[in-house]
């Protein structure tokens, strides 16, 4: 039977997980970041393997047939380690990335130049790229309202904090930008239709809205966009 480690982390792990035949052996694997994380189905093991040797071990250990990294698209190190571990042990590698989003957006290359920018747009922003590297906003000085799962690091005051994990809905994010009276907002282009709905209650409030680009996948690995592409795929 062919063993297949999902790297996962991302909804679209967990239907993957759900939908692989039982013909293979399925392994999905978490980091462990989140207190309560929402489990895909079968077999889970959670945390890190440390560094592309030892997820090379835990792949010849475990007798992997197919690595598929289904994490999120800014999940930049495991990405790498995957593709360097695959390589080293002749291992097969199909990287899964939903589609980023499409729009009108102003786009950055990192987080830092989306924190530069933000003051030149507006004076209340909403930022919504997450906990990791919030960091890089902390000088921005305006008023700032940060959404993530889990609290973030301590921010100055001008900071406001409120923890949520998506589904979100436009109303709910209408409500939300209304009440802060946000006039710009911030995301990475994380795509996915878990978050999405930001971007039509920014349009529909008509707010500039700062996307930050993804990074790089690792070139020559196959890239599916669905669930059904890797399905097919792995067929
Ligand atoms: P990262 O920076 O790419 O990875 C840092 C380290 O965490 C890796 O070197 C690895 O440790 C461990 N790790 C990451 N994903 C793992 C996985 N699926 N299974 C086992 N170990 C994993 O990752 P990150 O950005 O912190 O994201 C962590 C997880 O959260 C990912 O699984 C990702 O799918 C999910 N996530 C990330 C974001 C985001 O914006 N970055 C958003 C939503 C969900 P070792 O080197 O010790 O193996």
């Amino acid at each position: 039977m062919p063993t297949v480690l999902i790297l996962g982390g991302t909804g679209e792990a967990r239907r993957l997980a759900s939908v692989l035949p039982p013909t293979y052996r399925v392994i999905s694997s978490l980091a462990g970041r989140v207190a309560d994380p929402a489990l895909p189905a079968g077999e889970v093991r959670i945390g890190g393997f440390g560094g592309p040797s030892g997820l090379a071990a835990y792949l010849q250990a475990e007798h992997v047939d197919v690595v598929v990294d289904a994490t999120h698209p800014f999940a930049e190190q495991i990405s790498a380690n995957a593709a360097i571990a695959c390589a080293g042990t002749n291992k097969r590698l199909i990287v899964l990335r939903r589609p980023g989003y499409s729009g009108t957006f102003r786009r950055t290359p990192s987080l830092q130049a989306a924190a530069d920018l933000l003051p030149t747009l507006g004076q209340r922003a909403f930022i919504t790229t997450g906990r990791q590297g919030i960091g890089n906003f902390r000088n921005v000085e305006m008023a700032c309202l940060v959404r993530c799962v889990e609290p973030p690091e301590p921010l100055p005051p001008n900071f406001h904090v409120i923890l949520a994990r998506g589904p979100f809905t436009v109303d709910g994010e209408l409500n939300l930008m209304r009440a802060h009276r946000i006039d710009v907002l911030v995301t990475k282009d994380s795509g996915g239709a878990m978050t999405e709905a930001k971007l039509e209650a920014a349009e529909s409030l008509g707010i500039p809205v700062v996307v930050v680009d993804r990074p790089p996948v690792t070139p020559g690995v196959p890239i599916a966009s669905t669930v059904d592409e890797v399905l097919r795929l792995l067929a």
